[in-house]
């Protein structure tokens, strides 16, 4: 039997607002522990908690990003469970009544677009962090990420494979990243990645029991995690057994899953409104004017890049991936008017090399007008395109202008028509034996000739010039 996974994440991202979510405290990652608290976060009796505005407006903001119907009445509740890192016992989150519903993200798949429809999303507070000192007997509690704003936003399980539901982490990140309320840093754990599988017999309607896996942090664990737990599934239903609703957690150096704790129900959190808090009214007006500070988003940039610039659907797509490469992109095209040329120099080299070197493209030495630069020199034939490679990985190595590289390393490339004249004619001066033959019809000698021309020049006479010059003087007499 055929079967095939069904898969629905919950994504946990954290807001990059200045301060929490209930209090004045910073939102900062990495500073001293338990430096960045107060009585709010710390859940001491008696105080209350105040919703950060900042935190509705990037909620929002997001929501209406991914299309979804803000409720114009929502509510926090709170969700009851006893862990070291949680000091009041509960969560203060969203339960029956979600800041906004029914949404959708589109992905661009083999099988062309594919929507995924995005059930809710809603504001919580973060808990704290245990710490695991190895050699002592002892953990630690940092709560400086208590009370830290999170965005939970689950997708109905639309997804279909492991590589599906990695693509819609990605294209969720970018869309954070362009509206900039999240840095999407898995790593560090500012985007999180709950993710519920199930497989059925392919063509079977209803959904099988899933399995909830945690503990991945990065998109290639996803992945894998996903592509094991599937395999697990059909290995279990084909031996005749059934598969158990359970929690488990990814481990990445054992490349497998381990079962956690048997899944638990929305009752064993005995949810119940938040007291201290009023129910939310989102006005219209609030909503128009987040809605008015929307940026263009990943989909959009690509379309009008397809257009505007006449680049392939690919190119545009890997270009909006991030805001800062396509801005680049669209101010380099500004110096540079060959959209393609600028695709693929960016593409392939300078991508390449951002990624060798570890440096992002906003800050990179390759700025905007160095790279135009170095295209400049190519499209007048200054230098060759091998020699402008090399020019840009210096200029990524040492943040030199790429003049300068250009005269350090002699890279200039010689087209001038009479020093090629020259060079042409030193070589067929040192091969008489091969000039006669070529003229007597073997024709292949011609590339003999071009390598020796180019060795000659070590490598800096223009091929172009080359080739037309070497025809000319090879026919004449
Ligand atoms: P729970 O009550 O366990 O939290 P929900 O219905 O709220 O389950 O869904 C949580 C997530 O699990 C969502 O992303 C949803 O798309 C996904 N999901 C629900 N049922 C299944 C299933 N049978 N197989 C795969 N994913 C599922
Ligand atoms: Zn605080
Ligand atoms: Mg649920």
């Amino acid at each position: 039997m055929d079967y095939e996974g069904v898969i629905g994440l919950e994504i946990h991202a954290q807001l990059l607002t200045e301060s929490k979510l209930f209090c004045r405290c910073p939102a900062k990652f990495g500073a001293e522990p338990n430096s960045l608290t107060c009585p709010v976060c710390l859940g001491l009796p008696g105080v209350l908690p105040v919703l950060n505005e900042k935190v509705l407006e990037f909620a929002v903001k997001t929501a209406l990003a991914l299309g979804c119907r803000i409720n114009d009445g929502s509510r926090f509740a709170r969700k009851n469970y006893f862990y070291p890192d949680l000091p009041k016992g509960y969560q203060i989150s969203q339960f029956e009544e979600p800041l906004a519903v029914k949404g959708h993200l589109e992905l661009d798949t083999d099988n062309g677009r594919k929507r995924i429809g995005i059930v809710r999303v809603h504001m919580e507070e973060d808990a704290g962090k245990l710490l695991h000192p190895e050699t002592s007997d002892y953990s630690l509690v940092d709560l400086n990420r208590a009370t830290v704003p999170l965005l939970e936003i689950v997708s109905e399980p639309d997804l279909r494979s492991p590589e599906e539901a990695a693509e819609f982490m990605k294209k969720l990140r970018s869309i954070l990243q362009y509206l900039e309320v999240c840095d999407g840093n898995m790593e560090q754990g500012s985007l999180r990645c709950d993710a519920n599988v199930s497989v059925r017999p392919v063509g079977e309607q209803g959904l099988g029991t899933k399995t909830e896996l945690k503990n991945m942090n990065s998109f290639r664990h996803v992945e894998r995690a996903l592509a094991y737990e599937i395999k697990r599934h059909i290995k279990v239903l084909e031996s005749g057994g059934r598969v158990i609703q359970e929690t488990r957690l990814w481990d990445e150096s054992e490349g497998m899953t381990l079962s956690m704790r048997g899944k638990e129900g929305a009752h064993d959190y005995r949810y119940f409104p938040e007291p201290d808090l009023p129910p939310l009214v989102v006005s219209e007006e609030f909503v128009q004017r987040v809605r008015a500070q929307l940026p263009e988003l990943p989909d959009a940039k690509k379309g009008r890049f397809i257009q505007q610039y006449g680049i392939p659907a690919y190119d545009a797509g890997v270009l909006t991936s991030s805001r800062e490469l396509a801005d680049y992109y669209e101010q380099t095209v500004g110096l540079f008017p060959e959209a393609k040329t600028v695709s693929n120099w960016i593409m392939v080299e300078l991508l390449g090399l951002l990624k060798k070197y570890n440096k992002e493209v906003a800050s990179s030495p390759v700025s905007v007008a160095r790279l135009a630069t170095v295209l400049k020199m190519v499209a007048d034939k200054a230098i060759s395109a091998a020699s402008a490679k090399e020019v840009i990985e210096a200029v990524v190595t040492t943040d030199r202008d790429p003049g300068d590289i250009v005269q350090e390393k002699g890279l200039k490339q010689v087209s001038d028509p009479e020093e090629v004249k020259c060079l042409i004619e030193a070589v067929l001066a040192q091969y008489p034996d091969e000039v006669q033959a070529y003229k007597g019809g073997k024709a292949k000698l011609f590339g003999f000739f071009i390598g020796e021309v180019m060795k000659g020049s070590k490598g800096k006479a223009n091929p172009k010039v080359v080739n037309e010059l070497l025809k000319k003087v090879l026919s004449q007499d």
